[in-house]
């Protein structure tokens, strides 16, 4: 029978679980409902008494690794701590956030535990029968078949696959935004402290540094992405190009609604052609094929062509609207819900207006 391990860990105030730890409590709470497995939660925090207080509802056993060393993300004493979790709850099945604190040690873990990791995994099940995924090759022609199945994509988000291992333990990493993340009222919680004798500490965090405050564009946890393409730096019907009040408009939009900015590829590479740029946008704002595929509940795509390598980045943005003066661009042959047929400095202008009157 499988038995399941949640690692978590708190956010940087310390109080509070991760967003993507509180994900992968919900993926594990499903998992092990379906299995009737045994759960058991990890806590890595400075303090893990109000993390642990807001799993309380979940009823599963809590073990927590704690005190000032796993307060800060640092290679050896998270996997140290997460080490230690692991052989504590002699789970089968571990299942870990893919924030960036976790990605760094998790392979490493599931190497000192003689187990085998996955990473990307979108949606675990329970196994269906007569499905075998794709690693079956690994099983033991005598070993029982795999009870979990675990769903990830691969070749920039063409395919998607279905993998099941009968390695034990077996690390999945969970990507983010893929679970609603755990919500209920805090309760008492009853904390099993995991002990864990630290090697010699040889790297000191002396602090946080993020970039100025606004010149963030990057939001992952948007509800909306905003997406500049090259229409912007282009010269306009009158003639001229008008880069400056491109990025205002931009940045302004940006500014009412939080949304997160990404880019097409002929925007951003035009930096390295010597043309007009838009300075806040670098290669990390790029959506597509060679770029990212972020998860959004809506994008706005403005002044871009919507190209089959841009638009794949869009696979797991859910309602899909576009700005283009071109009526026979790429996103009305199908590729958005809404397209308007428009110019967007307008449009932007106008709906820039209408936030701020909203706002004030
Ligand atoms: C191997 C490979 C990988 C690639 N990977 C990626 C990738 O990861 N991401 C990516 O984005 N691209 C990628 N590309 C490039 C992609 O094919 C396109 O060239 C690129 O997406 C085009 O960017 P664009 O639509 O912003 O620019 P353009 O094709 O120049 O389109 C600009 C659009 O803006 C419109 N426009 C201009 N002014 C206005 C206005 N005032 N209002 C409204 N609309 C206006 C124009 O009508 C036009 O449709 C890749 C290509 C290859 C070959």
């Amino acid at each position: 029978m499988e038995s399941i391990l949640v690692l978590t860990h708190a956010d940087d105030t310390g109080a509070i679980l991760t967003k993507a730890s509180l994900e992968t409590v919900t993926a594990a709470l499903a998992l092990a409902a379906r299995l009737s497995a045994p759960l058991t939660i990890g806590i890595v925090a400075a303090d893990a008494t109000p993390p642990a207080n807001s799993l309380a509802a979940t009823g599963s056993r809590l073990l927590a690794v704690s005190g000032e060393p796993f307060a800060q993300p640092r290679y050896a004493t998270d996997a140290a701590a997460c080490e230690a979790l692991c052989r504590a709850a002699a789970a089968t099945i571990v299942l870990v956030p893919g924030s960036s604190r976790f990605t760094r040690i998790a392979a490493a873990v599931a190497h000192r535990l003689h187990g085998f990791i996955d990473t990307h995994i979108t949606s675990i099940a329970p196994q269906m029968q007569g499905a075998p995924g794709l690693a079956s090759e690994t099983r033991e022609s005598d070993s029982p078949p795999s009870a979990v199945e675990a769903t990830r994509w691969f070749y920039r988000q063409r395919i998607e696959a279905v993998l099941t291992r009968d390695a034990r333990p077996w690390f999945l990493l969970l990507d983010a935004g893929t679970n609603a993340p755990y919500a209920a009222e805090p309760g008492s919680a009853q904390v099993e402290q995991i002990p864990v004798t630290l090697a010699e500490i040889r790297t000191t965090v002396t602090g946080l540094r993020s970039p100025q405050q606004g010149t963030q564009t990057i939001r992952p946890d948007a509800k909306l992405l905003f997406v500049a393409g090259a229409g912007w730096t282009k010269k306009q019907p009158d003639g001229q190009t008008h880069v400056p009040e491109a990025a205002d408009l931009i940045l302004g939009f940006l500014r009412s609604t939080s949304a997160s900015l990404g880019s097409s590829k002929s925007l951003v590479d035009q930096g390295g052609e010597g043309q007009s740029v838009l300075p806040f946008l670098t290669h990390l704002n790029q959506i597509g094929q060679t770029g990212a595929t972020p998860r959004h509940p809506k994008g706005l795509s403005t002044c871009c062509h919507g190209e089959e390598p841009h638009v794949v980045g869009w696979r797991f943005i859910a309602e899909r609207r576009a700005i283009s003066l071109d009526p026979n661009c790429g996103w009305s042959r199908g590729k958005a819900d809404v397209v308007y047929v428009a110019d967007a400095f307008q449009v932007i202008l106008k709906l820039n207006a209408l936030l701020t009157q909203a706002q004030s």
